[in-house]
């Protein structure tokens, strides 16, 4: 039996172990990736009770959620799925610009509906601010979207906490999806107690650091990815961030299970935090990551984990 949480003022309930879908057809972020592979996870994450999905437009662009729109339906379960999905990138020949205006907001909400094969999306974000657009009237046709039933949350992304707060002048926003992990704190400062305040939920992205914190790696680990450019996985910083994965590597195993899920249950104890997306490369990790819903971090844990990455 899945324990089901509510997303913050939402009244969507979802399993607080989600999915995130960047590698399903995200053949623009991953080289190689393998489509049916990607079917696969998802169909698996389904089948094992996950039943919020995070994905967006430009993953792919546009095939990370034609494939998870494909699974939701041969499923047949589309009610009992979150879906939700992003926008704000828009290609003008071959250049990509964030738009934020109403008008290509509720464009680009017809063309997720679509490559997604359903008529409504449970959550959508603005995926990252533009220059232009008041953030309040960003929102506003977001709202009108949701009067009309096409979609049912609204969330924010990448947005600075002044761009948050304006964009929430109405008190429309449901859901901040920002950078937040063990080794990435920054939220901490003024993002997550603003959230808390607001009863927005918070939902961090890169959960697992995009990978180090599922304790896998060493340091001869070499990335041809998007990783190849994340500072926390290169040089002296890596293996700093290693040595901090070691000593949790400690606690897990006192508690009988692995790094990713104690590193999984600690954002669920946050204020603010409801649910988590890790992304997946495989079917096994999405079986692996719903262990997490069996982890108890008593309070010393928790402060003890605090420390650890302090
Ligand atoms: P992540 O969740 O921090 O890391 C995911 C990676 O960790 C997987 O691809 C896999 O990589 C590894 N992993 C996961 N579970 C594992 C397990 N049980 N055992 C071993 N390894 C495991 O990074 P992410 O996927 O980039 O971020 C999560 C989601 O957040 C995305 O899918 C996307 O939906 C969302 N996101 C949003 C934004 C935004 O701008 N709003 C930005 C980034 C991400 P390997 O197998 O390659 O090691």
């Amino acid at each position: 039996m899945t324990r089901h949480t509510q997303i913050g003022k939402t009244g969507l309930f979802v399993n607080p172990i989600g999915l995130g879908t960047n590698a399903v057809g995200g053949h623009n972020l991953y080289p190689n990736l393998n489509e049916e592979t990607g079917k696969e996870l998802v169909q698996a994450a389904i089948h094992h009770g996950v039943n919020f999905i995070d994905t967006a437009f430009i993953y792919g662009p546009g095939r990370s959620e034609e494939i998870v729109g494909e699974v939701i339906k041969e499923t047949g379960k589309r009610s009992d799925i979150i879906l939700a999905t992003k926008g704000a990138h828009k290609c003008v020949g071959q250049d990509v610009v964030f738009d934020n205006s109403p008008a290509f907001l509720k464009q680009t909400v017809e063309e997720s509906l679509k490559r997604l094969q359903t008529d409504y999306i449970d959550l959508f974000y603005i995926h990252f601010p533009d220059n232009d657009t008041p953030k309040d009237e960003a929102v506003g046709a977001l709202k009108q979207l949701k009067d009309e039933g096409k979609i049912r949350a609204i969330g924010v992304s990448n947005f600075s906490i002044d761009q948050l707060i304006e964009a929430n002048k109405d008190g429309y926003v449901d859901v901040y999806q920002g950078e937040y992990n063990l080794l990435q704190r920054s939220a901490e400062k003024v993002l997550l107690p603003y959230t808390v305040e607001q009863n927005i939920s918070f939902i961090p992205y890169f959960p697992l650091a995009a990978g180090i914190l599922a304790g896998k790696y060493n340091k001869d680990r070499v990335f041809n990815d998007l990783r190849s450019k994340m500072p926390h996985l290169q040089g002296e910083e890596f293996v700093q961030n290693l040595d901090k994965v070691e000593k949790l590597r400690k606690l897990a195993n006192e508690k009988q299970t692995d790094v990713a899920h104690v590193v999984l249950a600690w954002y669920v104890t946050r204020d603010s935090i409801d649910v988590v997306i890790p992304g997946a490369k495989r079917a096994e990790q999405v079986v692996s990551n719903l262990r997490t819903l069996d982890v108890h971090l008593t309070a010393d844990e928790i402060q003890e984990i605090d420390r650890i990455f302090q």
